[in-house]
């Protein structure tokens, strides 16, 4: 997307130190949202760092919350369908459903049954990789519909977490590593 694009992005994307809680710094994409130079950068850019081709998938999921933002329009750029993959007990029966381990305690993920059909090929996106934990967590769900994950597409990764090493084996794409 060339560096003066890339520059521009990386200036809209806001740092809150201690936020959720102290010790973690919020990594913020919104602003590159609201931008309308941004958003279309970033756009050009995701589609630029697909992980596999575009003709080698059927569909995006996208995370709850911040892959919702970005996923369908990826996803119909591409003309694919998109999966919502949402926290648990957002969604009407019937679910497919993953427990994973956060920091402390653990989480919940679900999608539709219906959302994912045997055989289906599926690209995994969301803003920020940070331990791999629910990213992992949604492949096992994608993979337990009988789908089957091609990769994953991130715009931030956060360095030191070994996030990616959690997906080892999976094409894998990040726009921006950030300390
Ligand atoms: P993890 O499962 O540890 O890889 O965490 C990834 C999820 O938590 C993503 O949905 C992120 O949006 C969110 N997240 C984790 N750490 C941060 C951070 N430092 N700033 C913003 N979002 C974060």
């Amino acid at each position: 997307v060339g560096e003066e694009n890339a520059d521009h992005v990386m200036s809209l994307i806001r740092s809150i130190p201690g936020f959720p809680k102290e010790g973690i710094i919020f990594r913020d994409f919104m602003p590159v949202l609201a931008d309308a130079r941004g958003l279309s950068i970033l756009m050009d850019a995701l589609e630029a760092a697909l992980p596999v081709p575009a003709d080698q998938f059927d569909a995006v999921a996208g995370l709850e919350a911040r892959g919702f933002l970005f996923g369908p329009a990826l996803a119909a750029r591409l003309g694919k369908g998109f999966v919502a993959v949402r926290k648990a007990g957002k969604l009407p029966p019937e679910t497919v459903h993953e427990d994973y381990a956060l920091e402390y305690g653990t989480a919940s993920i679900e999608i539709e049954t219906s959302a994912v059909k045997p055989g289906d090929r599926v690209l995994v996106v969301d803003d920020l990789i940070a331990t791999g934990g629910t990213a992992k967590a949604a492949a096992d769900l994608i993979e337990k519909c009988g789908g089957t994950v091609v990769g994953f597409s991130f715009v931030m990764e956060l360095e030191g977490l070994s996030g990616t090493d959690v997906l080892a084996g999976y094409p894998l794409s990040t726009l921006v590593t950030m300390p």
